[in-house]
């Protein structure tokens, strides 16, 4: 069967040669029961190990069957084992995770047995050995003895015809070391047993053949009993792992050992952490860079939002508003353009808030503090939580007077009572809304207007910078102003002059003709007028009220539209434009795009990905590696007992895959329960704002890559050696 014909091994180690053993001559038949003594370092292990394929060897030549084997590769060694060999150790090599029934099973999983066929024969062999008893316990609660015939049994269930065995005996008590020689001298019957041992007193009555090493030579070797025909070889039977039964260990060894389990989970776990909020926190920077740009017009420059006109440029009209609304991706509308980007401060005292006046009736929310507006002065607030003046003084803001800052007395926006306070859904939203009612919108619109038109006034074919203010008092169409401006007319004559006025602002341009019916002095100025401060207003045109609300105070010719989603404005473009509208994206006026800034956004997104991917990809290796390495052993001892490359990189696969698929699923859990407000994380809680089903699914494939490639890399490790090499090295 084994003929070794002046066989050398050497070991190179740094630059030094040492040899294993040297020029040995030998010829073992099936049938024999082969003990190899002599004293430690004679090269008795070495020998073994050239002998069952383990190892290499440099001269000379070895014959298996009489075939020539100095030109096989690891590949065709790895067959020879499969076929030939079946390996006992002094430290037993077992999975001590696994229990005496799935060591045994092992065998033949990697050896393509399927499952159903298996269970027979494993039992059948545990019951051999005598451990049928402790078939489902965990080989790292047995004896010494009781882990040997493990090893055995996993030898006989190969059913292989050469059996090595490289001092068996060596860590166990006299007792239970003639137990296995025992059980070793059953199964030797038909095949070729080669062990060594220093207790040849234990063995000498069943060996057919003695050989003792020394020095890396052959000392002695004496046939005692001789072996008058070989019988025919009969090969272990043996084929590829079957895909199911990589899966079955795969899975079997993510939960086999606990720790492991739990390092590896919260590796995955922090991974796929830290893919998920990456991605998340550059989505939500490459949306906001969309946003970037400012307009001189315009205030709020979100995307959803659509300015819209009529065609005819008439004024909108509730029916109008209702074929708007109607439309799918509207999300709403406001009516006076002039309350979104027409930004206001109210204050009392030093305190101040600043943003929107909105009309009470689109308030549908509750309130947190304090009650709703009922009457026309008062202000539903809605702030942030944490303003300094709400969370330290709210005794000062309810129900307090403010007024609205830079509209003086006149325009009676004052005493606007704060009677309800509630809070912004975003707490890192400083600015503030008032809700208020139509009357308090009206004068702020007249004010707004006045604020951002331009006014010219044609004083005697003269423009003139003076002020117009409302007065009840005074006829349409007509007005009064002081005697002080008599100078600017023509021989003095003030009386039946035209005056001309145009007010333009961005939504319109309005004229208006008036003629001058007297001039005030200082004491007629309170009864022609109404007002009171002369020294103030004493250069003031005044008008008719409703000609002052004329110019000022107009229905909306300019609304704004806002869509649910951006993405389908276009659609919502169009069809605006199909109901006799002028629409136009608030997008449009901004003087720098963001779309630059949203690409640059990108770039740095995948960029940053990338790097983080990679830089995750050297950590998670580092620290799988160090979990991983007490799985050295495992995996060398999958390797000895036959299974391949490809199929320990899929086992290995299986497990990683598990196990991060887990932590993964873990994440997305917590994070669904955030969304659920089940658990309150503010953080995460936006975080998932900005992750859909496709961020989702390309950070699994993500992490499932990762992990693939860290198995990769690991069993490459594990196979970049000779067997018995890379087993030394790890045990
Ligand atoms: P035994 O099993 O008889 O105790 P070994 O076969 O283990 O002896 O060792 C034989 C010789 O080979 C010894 O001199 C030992 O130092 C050397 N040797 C064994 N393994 C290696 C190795 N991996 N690298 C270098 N030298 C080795
Ligand atoms: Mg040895």
């Amino acid at each position: 069967m084994l003929k070794l014909e002046n066989v050398s091994k050497f070991y190179y180690n740094k630059g030094i040669i040492a040899s294993g053993f040297t020029k040995v001559n030998l010829e073992l038949k099936i049938g024999e029961f082969v003990v190899i003594t002599g004293e430690s370092g004679s090269g008795k292990s070495t020998l073994l190990n050239v002998i069952s394929g383990l190892d290499s060897y440099e001269e000379g030549e070895m014959y298996i069957n009489g075939k020539e084997t100095s030109h096989y590769t690891e590949k065709d060694f790895e067959e020879y084992r499969r076929k030939y060999i079946a390996n006992i150790f002094q430290s037993f090599n077992l999975i001590n995770s696994y229990t005496v029934y799935q060591n045994v099973e092992l065998v033949l999983l990697l050896n393509g047995y399927k499952k159903r066929k298996i269970k027979k024969k494993v039992l059948k062999i545990i019951d051999e050995v005598g451990l049928t008893e402790f078939k489902n316990t965990k080989v790292s609660k047995l004896s010494g003895g009781q882990k040997q015939r493990v090893a055995i049994a996993r030898a006989m269930v190969k059913d292989t015809p050469i059996i090595v065995a490289d001092e068996p005996t060596g860590n166990l008590d006299s007792e239970s070391a003639k137990d296995v020689i025992e059980i070793l001298k059953r199964v030797a019957k038909d095949k070729l047993v080669v062990i060594v041992t220093h207790n040849i007193e234990q063995v000498e009555e069943y060996a057919t053949r003695i050989i003792k090493m020394h020095d890396g030579r052959i000392a002695e070797n004496r046939e005692i009993r001789k072996i008058e025909k070989e019988p025919e070889v009969e090969e272990s039977k043996y084929s590829k792992i079957t895909i199911l039964n990589k899966y079955r260990l795969g899975i079997r060894n993510t939960f086999n050992i606990v720790s492991k389990f739990c390092l590896l989970f919260a590796v995955f776990f922090f991974m796929s952490a830290a893919l998920l909020t990456e991605y998340a926190g550059f989505e939500e920077s490459e949306e906001l860079a969309g946003q970037i740009g400012y307009s001189n017009m315009f205030s709020d420059l979100s995307e959803n939002r659509i300015l819209i006109k009529k065609q005819d440029k008439t004024y909108f009209t509730p029916e109008d508003y209702a074929k708007i609304k109607a439309l799918p991706n509207v999300d709403y509308i406001i009516e006076d353009d002039l309350f979104i980007d027409g930004k206001v401060a109210i204050e009392r005292q030093e305190m101040q808030f600043y943003g929107n006046m909105l009309p009470i009736e689109d308030y549908k929310g509750t309130v947190n503090v304090g009650r709703m507006p009922q009457n026309n002065n008062e202000i539903l607030l809605k702030t942030n939580k944490e303003h300094y003046y709400i969370a330290e003084r709210i005794e000062d803001v309810l129900d307090k007077a403010f007024t609205v800052t830079e509209f003086d007395s006149e325009d009676k926006l004052s005493d606007l009572t704060v009677v309800g306070i509630v809070y912004n859904e975003n707490n890192d939203d400083y600015e503030s809304k008032f809700y208020v009612s139509k009357d308090v919108l009206a004068k702020l619109r007249t004010s707004l207007t006045k604020m951002y038109s331009d006014i010219k006034i044609l004083l005697n074919d003269k423009y003139v910078e003076y002020g117009i203010l409302p007065s009840s008092q005074v006829e349409s169409g007509k007005a009064i102003i002081g005697e002080d401006l008599r100078y600017e007319f023509k021989n003095g004559v003030i009386k039946d002059k035209p005056i001309k006025i145009n007010v333009s602002n961005i939504y319109y341009s309005q004229d208006l003709d008036l003629t001058i019916s007297s001039a005030f002095t200082k004491s007629n100025f309170r009864r022609l007028t109404g007002y009171e401060k002369y020294d103030m207003y004493r250069y003031g045109i005044f008008i008719n009220s409703d000609d002052y609300d004329n110019l000022y105070n107009k229905p909306s010719y300019q609304s704004s539209v806002y869509v649910k989603d951006a993405k389908l404005i276009d659609v919502t473009l169009n069809e605006l434009q199909n109901l006799g509208l002028s629409p136009k994206k608030i997008t449009d006026y901004k003087v720098e795009d963001g779309k630059i800034y949203k690409q640059i956004m990108r770039i740095i997104k995948l960029f940053v990905t990338i790097v983080l991917v990679v830089v995750l990809f050297f950590i998670a290796y580092l620290i799988i590696k160090i979990i991983l390495k007490s799985r050295n052993v495992y995996y060398t001892t999958l390797r000895m007992l036959g299974a391949t490359y490809k199929s320990v990189i899929r086992i290995l696969d299986i497990e990683l895959f598990v196990n991060s698929t887990l932590a993964y699923s873990a994440v997305l859990g917590i994070m669904y329960l955030v969304k659920l407000n089940i658990i309150n994380n503010k953080y995460i809680y936006e975080l998932t704002n900005y992750l859909g089903l496709k961020e989702y699914v390309l950070m699994y494939i993500i992490l499932v890559l990762i992990s693939r490639l860290i198995s990769r890399r690991f069993s490459k490790k594990i196979f970049k050696d000779t067997a018995i090499n890379t087993y030394n090295e790890e045990v």
